[in-house]
């Protein structure tokens, strides 16, 4: 009984020495992640912004503010242990508040375009803010990127996980129904960072939410990623007009640059002399997602950098993704550390619902009644090898 006693006693004493509980006061004994809160300035309203530094035990690091519930920075080791930051974005606040790439963004309420800014809801016609063209992009004016999140810690067994919660009026943005949304990002031990996005309506609607980041497997800043090998797990994709809205057709990829089925370097028929290359001016397309199953999560994507070692895997629920491969950073963008950001110098992978889905009764559909409880989730999960 002593024994035992004295190696619980040693056991407790030699967490507490841990690194990874290291500065965090009074903590869970069964919960060896860490979470660091620090102001991240004020909005020009005087809205108090946090940035809250997540870390597991493999070594990797995650920050997310409740300003637009943005993910910041997301550092991976290596194949030689070495660290680096993966995801475009800004040093500050400012940085955030005057984008226009959806850095790091969580995307809402309709990720993706709404063609013309238009679509019915039973007799009634919704009408959008038309941002991109005659068609409406991410949300609108002020999308959810824009908003400031109530922010909380999130006691997970799998990690270190941080909630953020936004109530989305009913009319903002033209979108009917009071929208209350969740998102909860989660780094596991398993090297996984996991967003959950939860949503209820007490009005029809439509919805569909993701994150925008901007991936560079060498690290931000650190050249373009046309020699990233990826893997697409699609055999078709939605093919668009010259506004970006799908045709409605699914294509198959076999023999065209959209096949990504084996691992392919992303530069090697980006400029290919094809039509859908040539509107999205490299690739800027959803792709039909193959499932096993309906529901559940499903590999989506696997991509690796072959200088750092770096492979990242896409896991989601959702029924499409978005490949898109920065072809409108121009280097406008002052980035982290001051760099602009260039042309092709990182993908987005976004998990989502088709884009224009509402004008589209064929696409898997994004309509939220009330009584219902929307429930995405992604996962990212990182090896170097
Ligand atoms: C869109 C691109 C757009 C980018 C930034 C992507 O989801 O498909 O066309 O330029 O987001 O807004």
């Amino acid at each position: 009984m002593e024994t035992r006693r004295a190696l619980a006693a040693l056991g407790a004493m030699l967490m507490m020495a841990s690194p990874h509980f290291a500065g965090q006061g009074k903590t869970d004994a069964r919960k060896p992640d860490t979470i660091q809160k620090q102001s991240f300035g004020k909005t020009a309203a005087g809205e108090e912004i946090e940035l809250y530094s997540l870390s597991n035990k493999g070594g990797m690091g995650a920050s997310v503010t409740n300003f637009g519930a943005t993910l910041v920075t997301l550092k991976v080791p290596d194949k030689n242990g070495k660290s680096a930051d993966v995801v475009l974005g800004y040093d500050d606040l400012d940085g955030y508040v005057n984008d226009k790439a959806y850095f790091g963004a969580t995307v809402g309420r309709y990720a993706n375009r709404i063609a013309g800014g238009k679509f019915s809801l039973g007799s009634h016609t919704c009408s959008l803010p038309q941002n991109n063209g005659n068609n409406t992009l991410h949300g609108g004016l002020t999308g959810f990127n824009k908003h400031v999140w109530k922010a909380r810690e999130v006691n997970s067994a799998k990690g270190a996980a941080v909630e953020f919660s936004y109530l989305s009026k009913d009319g903002e943005e033209g979108y009917p129904g009071n929208l209350s949304v969740t998102v909860v990002y989660t780094l596991t031990n398993k090297n996984e960072l996991k967003i959950d996005y939860s949503a209820t309506t007490d009005k029809k609607t439509v919805v569909n939410l993701t994150n925008h980041t901007y991936f560079n497997l060498a690290g931000q800043g650190n050249g373009d990623i046309l020699k990233h090998e990826l893997m697409i797990n699609a055999d078709t994709f939605t093919p668009v007009d010259s506004g970006l809205i799908p045709t409605g057709e699914l294509k198959k990829v076999e023999g065209t640059p959209f096949d990504f089925r084996k691992a392919t370097a992303i530069g090697a028929r980006v400029d290919a002399n094809d039509e859908q290359i040539k509107l999205g001016g490299g690739y800027d397309h959803n792709f039909v997602l193959n499932r096993k199953a309906a529901t559940g999560l499903s590999l989506a994507a696997r991509v690796s950098d072959p200088a750092s070692g770096r492979t990242m895997e896409v896991w989601t629920t959702e029924p499409g993704v978005q490949f898109y491969t920065g072809n409108f950073l121009d280097g406008s963008f002052k980035g982290k550390g001051g760099g602009a950001y260039q042309k092709r110098t990182a993908f987005c992978l976004e998990t989502q619902h088709f884009p224009d889905s509402p004008n589209h009764p064929s696409f898997p559909t994004t309509l939220l009644k009330p009584g219902e409880k929307y429930h995405t989730a992604t996962v990212y999960k990182f090896e170097a090898k």
